[in-house]
């Protein structure tokens, strides 16, 4: 169904994920709005499908991002933190940073920013020269709301932790422990998970064996996993040693 909401415009291809009801909420609409994926995404920038940006990556369809966001939207708030793990592109990078810095909501709290973080260093330039395209693109960069680093994500960052919200890019082999120690209490993960092959129901049918998961660390500290939906992400992986 997705394929059908490509426009020819960003606009008409957020209006179509909008009116297919594959984008909900207003905030995220707006966010998505505001980010123009002629920026990011080298060819068809206005298809709702996937597409390699180089290294193996790909940027995500836009209708994953529109419910990544969905998923983790009450933990974006301008003063949030967010880490995302596999930022590619940069695309989501900079929606998540429009919903923290989003004008409808009161602004409490000057500290917010959003971390990107990739393992391939080529990566990390390219989503910087990306962000860079655009106004305020380049004024999230300068004024540190926005900060793309090198690092394996597994790890998370500890450095501008904890995070209220924490977005993975890339199918994790498990919920790495050490993303969730990250998350501030609030704090939501979202997750791409491979399963163990006996859960795949649904591998027969070539959708893949990865799940969506979503972690809650409640304010008490107690953390609530849960298996959303069905996806087929590259795999978070050890960085290239080599690379031509
Ligand atoms: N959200 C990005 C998705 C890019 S694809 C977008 O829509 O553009 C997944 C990304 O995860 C790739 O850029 C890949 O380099 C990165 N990745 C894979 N393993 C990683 C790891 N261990 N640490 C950090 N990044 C990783």
């Amino acid at each position: 169904m997705a394929w059908f909401c490509s426009g020819t415009t960003n606009a008409e291809l957020i209006n179509n994920l909008w009116n297919a009801g594959l984008i909900k909420n207003e905030r995220v609409k707006r966010a998505m709005l505001g980010v123009d994926r002629d920026h990011y995404a080298p060819s068809s920038p206005y298809s709702d499908s996937p597409q390699p940006i180089g290294y193996g990556a790909t940027i995500s369809a836009p209708h994953m991002h529109g419910h990544a966001c969905e998923y983790l939207i009450n933990h974006l708030r301008p003063g949030s933190r967010v880490l995302d793990i596999g930022s590619g592109s940069g695309y989501l990078t900079h929606v998540l940073a429009n919903l923290i810095t989003d004008s409808s909501s009161p602004s409490t709290d000057s500290d917010g920013h959003v971390v990107g973080i990739d393992h391939i260093q080529e990566l990390v330039d390219l989503a910087q020269t990306n962000m860079s395209k655009s106004e305020d693109g380049r004024n999230f960069l300068k004024s540190g709301k926005v900060e793309f680093v090198t690092g394996d994500g597994r790890l998370g960052w500890k450095e501008r932790g904890p995070y209220d919200a924490i977005h993975v890019g890339a199918a994790a082999a498990s919920i790495h422990p050490t993303l969730v120690e990250q998350l501030r209490a609030p704090g939501r993960l979202f997750i791409p998970v491979e399963s163990e092959p006996k859960e795949d129901a649904f591998s027969q049918f070539g959708m893949g064996g990865q799940y969506i998961w979503v972690v809650d660390k409640k304010a008490d500290g107690s953390v609530h996993k849960e298996k959303v939906f069905a996806v087929n992400y590259v795999p978070l992986t050890d960085a290239p040693s080599k690379r031509m």
